[in-house]
């Protein structure tokens, strides 16, 4: 039995409780949707069920193949144990297709194919939208070390690999995604989640999102895209038992 104690933090997308293991923690994800710093605000049905579940999928496959991560099971439909880690404050960012702000801040349009795998690297800091850092910075600012940030660099790419890969299988492009890591006795483990919410998942025969861009851009249809996903990835078929409001 996992017992919760108290609230750690609370997300755009989900909430961190502690257990009575200090070693562990429980992910609840939310249906909740917010984008643009909490200017859109609305509810995704399912996206909670849905995401703990792909997320369950995507950690235990990138463990089998050999990349370390917190995710230890799924509890019940919408919330999993995962190891209880310290958060590195810094998003990497991959890309494989240029999207969203690599888009708007360097005017290449959405879509362009890149040459090689783009990392970025932002702090960790909503208040200001996650500014864009480089490596002399993390450094300098003390956020990681250089092994550290050497390592979730190698992660990354390796992330970016598996992940294209099982994607392709089931006709859909990975064009970016972002990913957190965390500390936990000594050891760098890939955190946080993996989810539509996180990444940018295209179509790939007719290019359509199917991912929180048909919520941030009212594409319509975001609880199916999402749907879509896990069944794609999984086999499982998602039942919504509430009435869309
Ligand atoms: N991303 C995320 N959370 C954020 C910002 C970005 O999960 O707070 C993901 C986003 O969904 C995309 C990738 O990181 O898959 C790159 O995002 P980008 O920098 O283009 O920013 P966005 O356009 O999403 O604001």
């Amino acid at each position: 039995m996992t017992s919760i104690t108290e609230t750690i933090t609370e997300g755009k997308g989900k909430r961190l409780y502690a257990t009575e293991n200090p070693d562990e923690a429980v992910v609840y994800y939310k249906d909740e949707a917010i984008a643009f710093h909490g200017l859109k605000r609305g509810r995704i049905i399912g996206k909670g069920e849905i995401n703990n579940r792909i997320c369950e999928y995507l950690f235990t496959l990138l463990k089998q193949q050999g990349v370390p991560n917190h995710f230890l099971r799924r509890l019940d439909e919408r919330s999993s144990l995962v190891k209880r880690v310290d958060i590195i404050p810094v998003v990497v960012k991959v890309r494989n297709i240029v999207a969203g702000s690599l888009a708007r801040r360097t005017g290449y349009a959405a879509g362009t194919h890149l040459r090689n795998t783009v990392i970025e690297y932002c702090l960790k800091d909503s208040e200001l939208d996650d500014p864009l850092v480089n490596l002399t910075h993390i450094t300098a600012m003390g956020l990681a070390t250089a092994d550290e940030i050497g390592l979730m660099e190698q992660v990354a790419v390796r992330v970016n690999g598996i992940l294209t890969e099982v994607l392709r299988e089931i006709s859909i492009e990975l064009i970016d995604f972002k990913l957190e890591f965390g500390r936990f006795h000594g050891e760098v483990l890939l955190s946080d989640e993996i989810s539509p919410d996180t990444c940018r998942f295209w179509d790939a025969s007719t290019h359509e999102p199917l991912d929180i861009d048909r919520f941030r851009l009212d594409l319509g249809d975001v609880a199916d895209a999402y749907q879509d996903v896990l069944h794609r990835l999984t086999g499982y078929v998602y039942k919504n038992t509430e009435e869309e409001t």
